[in-house]
């Protein structure tokens, strides 16, 4: 890269729970350039930031707002910060926060200040193939096509959880709504890195413009967090119940049965995983859990109880 040609950015959009971060997570696995990623967390505590922790690139952390409105400002700080380096990342990925729309944050690369400096090359729009019929149904509908009719690509994930029948179902609901947007399907995360990134594919003249700001005041957060490791049986009895009380929870935990690893809980709609992380040997062994739903969705009370009674007897 010559001194000046500006950096190209990849925008991850998505609705929550649509496989953002797992696909992050294989990018920067394969990463053959210095690559730096900022992950916007909706919620006060960025669970995103703990995940990339063992990769080698910069990550930096953008939380306790929505990147494409509440904390555009931090954006714009952040991106004049990394042009002014001496040593500039080669590429920029941006992780939004499942509430985000994604066209508020494209317009920030079009402003004359940032546009030398940085190239929009593509937003990338995930959506769960096997959450797809429900979101498109229920309440969030308008901010998933939102989200969707913005991306340069609609990444279809988890298509292992669904059957041929379904996806075919998927494909065509999209089509009809997305005529000319490029599919591709993607299952835990799986897809060449050069297929996706340094694509040139994001076309500012059919980037469409929403006509309001949907989730403004709509979402609301819960976190908890404790320095006291918990308890591995009652953390997978309480576990199944998670999702009753909130529609998106994300967590790294500690386990006190297990204390070389950390364990990554997620719930995204009615599916709960537990999954085992390597331990970072720089990180705190804080667990941290953030809640993300429709205000009034989520059940705070329930949440801070549940985690509470999973703090293991010292
Ligand atoms: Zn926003």
């Amino acid at each position: 890269m010559t001194e000046n040609s500006p950096i190209p950015v990849t925008i991850l959009s998505g609705f929550l729970g649509a496989g953002k971060s797992t696909l992050l997570s294989h990018i920067l696995k394969h990463a053959d350039r210095r690559y730096a990623v900022i992950v916007n967390d909706f919620g006060e505590i960025n669970i995103d930031t703990e995940l990339v922790a063992e990769y080698s690139c910069e990550s930096i952390d953008l939380s306790n707002g929505c990147i494409c409105c509440s904390v555009q400002g931090s954006l714009l700080s952040t991106l004049n910060k990394l042009k002014e380096r001496e040593n500039p990342p080669e590429y920029l990925i941006i992780e939004c926060s499942g509430v985000a729309e994604p066209f508020n944050l494209a317009t920030v690369f079009l402003g004359h200040a940032i546009r030398p400096h940085f190239r929009l090359d593509g937003i990338l729009g995930l959506a769960d193939a096997s959450a797809f019929f429900e979101l498109n149904e229920g309440e969030h509908r308008e901010l998933f096509w939102n989200q969707l009719g913005a991306a340069s690509f609609v990444l279809l994930t988890k298509t292992d959880l669904v059957s041929p029948e379904q996806l075919r179902q998927v494909r065509e609901a999209i089509s009809q709504e997305l005529p000319k947007a490029p599919t591709l399907e993607v299952a835990q995360g799986e897809i060449p890195p050069s297929l996706i990134l340094d694509s040139r594919i994001f076309d500012e003249v059919s980037l469409p413009q929403p006509s309001k700001n949907l989730h403004l005041g709509n979402y609301q957060s819960w976190n908890f967090q404790t320095e006291q490791p918990l308890s591995i049986s009652v953390l997978q009895k309480q576990v199944k119940k998670l999702s009753n009380h909130a529609l998106r929870l994300k967590g790294v935990l500690h386990v006190k049965e297990r204390p070389g690893e950390r364990a990554l809980l997620q719930v995204a709609g009615r599916r709960t995983s537990l999954e085992r992380l390597p331990l970072v040997d720089s990180q705190a062994k804080i667990s941290k859990v953030v809640a993300i739903g429709r205000v009034g969705s989520i059940n705070t009370e329930a949440l801070q109880a549940c985690f509470e009674g999973m703090i293991a007897p010292s």
